[in-house]
């Protein structure tokens, strides 16, 4: 299988406002890679990089850039199913070039006429959806948007907090909600010294509390991991940063997004990593378009995943998705595919409208 014609669809789709301690999102940009082979199949990504910096330094110029380039290198290349295809990628750069090797492996699972699911050594036909919450609408705010949530079979709901919008929220939040299970995402908003006040949080019996501290603080994460379960997201970046994190017991749990480790190769070992030391899984979202919400939905599947992952509906925050079938959840369930592969197309239409410029190579 070779590749003989790839693409790059740059698009941005004004999204509902989206706030976290880091800043807000109002325009969701995303870079679509497509890579056909000579037998007839295409494979998708998606690289979710935003314009300007927040939490990461890759932003959507070094993308295309880049892209263009790696694009332009795999012309004429063979699809294989090694790590050599990493190997070739920018290690500094893992959210932009994560859009090829996903593209990659949805190719791989096509000539294998599996599904993406199948493929990554999955075999539950469901994903359980959790939901996050933006700081954005305040305590009354997110009380309405937690009661459309549960009325829609939503188990799991994580409240994005930072200092001063935090125990207020969640007390709101459990009272309620008095069974629910309750997790807090701090992105990383909080000093050491705020340990005391997060201690307290767990009065509220959350399940969680997500990256309260700077991604190299695992010493402060250890620590409140003594008083209540941390999940780290932004700490874990590779596998290093992974089994660093774990031997130091700074979390009980990890929010793995593919995007952020790089590629869905050593997210699996990263999966397999956690299911060997007993530590808990769910899969992030990035703001994903349809595109690479599926791709990732099919990776939560693994047996590993302990909690419901974040896997909003991208319709629920962009003005309209690209990618077909319509990502969809019903009783707080996502239901996987049987089609081979990731399943996707695009609607060229929607994607027609909302497209910035598309960069093409052919052999
Ligand atoms: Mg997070």
């Amino acid at each position: 299988m070779r590749i003989t014609e790839a693409t790059l669809f740059h698009i941005a789709i004004p999204c509902t406002p989206f706030e976290t301690s880091f800043g807000t999102i109002r325009i969701r940009p995303a870079l679509i890679v497509c890579l056909k082979t000579d037998s007839g199949y295409v494979g998708y990504g998606e690289s979710s990089l935003l314009y300007e910096p927040l939490s990461e330094r890759e932003v959507v110029t070094d993308g295309v850039r880049m892209l263009s380039q790696k694009l332009s290198e795999l012309i004429g290349t063979e699809v294989t199913d090694s790590d050599d295809i990493l190997n070739t990628l920018e290690k500094d750069f893992p959210i932009t070039t994560f859009a090829i090797e996903a593209a990659y492996t949805d190719l791989l699972a096509k000539q294998e006429k599996i599904s993406l699911a199948t493929y990554f050594g999955a075999n539950r036909k469901t994903v359980l959806a959790g939901e996050s919450i933006g700081l954005q609408g305040g305590i009354e705010g997110m009380l309405t948007e937690m009661k459309r949530y549960v009325d829609d079979g939503i188990t799991r709901i994580k409240i994005k907090i930072k200092p001063g919008s935090d125990r207020e929220l969640l007390e709101a939040a459990r009272a309620a909600h008095p069974t629910i299970e309750l997790g807090a995402d701090a992105n990383a908003a909080y000093a050491p010294s705020d340990l005391p006040l997060l201690q307290s949080l767990q009065e509220f019996n959350l399940t969680f509390i997500e990256q309260p501290f700077a991604a190299e603080d695992l010493e402060s994460h250890r620590v409140l991991n003594e008083a209540t379960p941390v999940c780290l997201d932004e700490s874990v970046v590779d596998e290093a940063s992974c089994k660093r994190s774990i031997e130091l017991r700074a979390c009980s749990m990890i929010n793995i997004k593919p995007a952020r480790i790089g590629s869905f190769r050593a997210s699996k070992r990263i999966h397999d990593m956690c299911v060997e030391a007993g530590i808990g899984l769910f899969g992030g979202g990035r703001l994903e378009t349809g595109v690479g919400k599926t791709m990732n939905v099919a990776f939560y599947a693994l047996p590993g995943f302990t909690h419901a992952s974040d896997i909003t509906p991208p319709d629920q925050y962009l003005k309209r998705d690209i990618a077909l079938p319509a990502f969809k959840i019903a009783n707080g369930m996502y239901t996987l595919p049987d089609e081979v592969g990731s399943g996707i197309s695009l609607d060229h239409e929607t994607l027609e409208e909302f497209l910035v410029e598309t960069i093409s190579f052919t052999s």
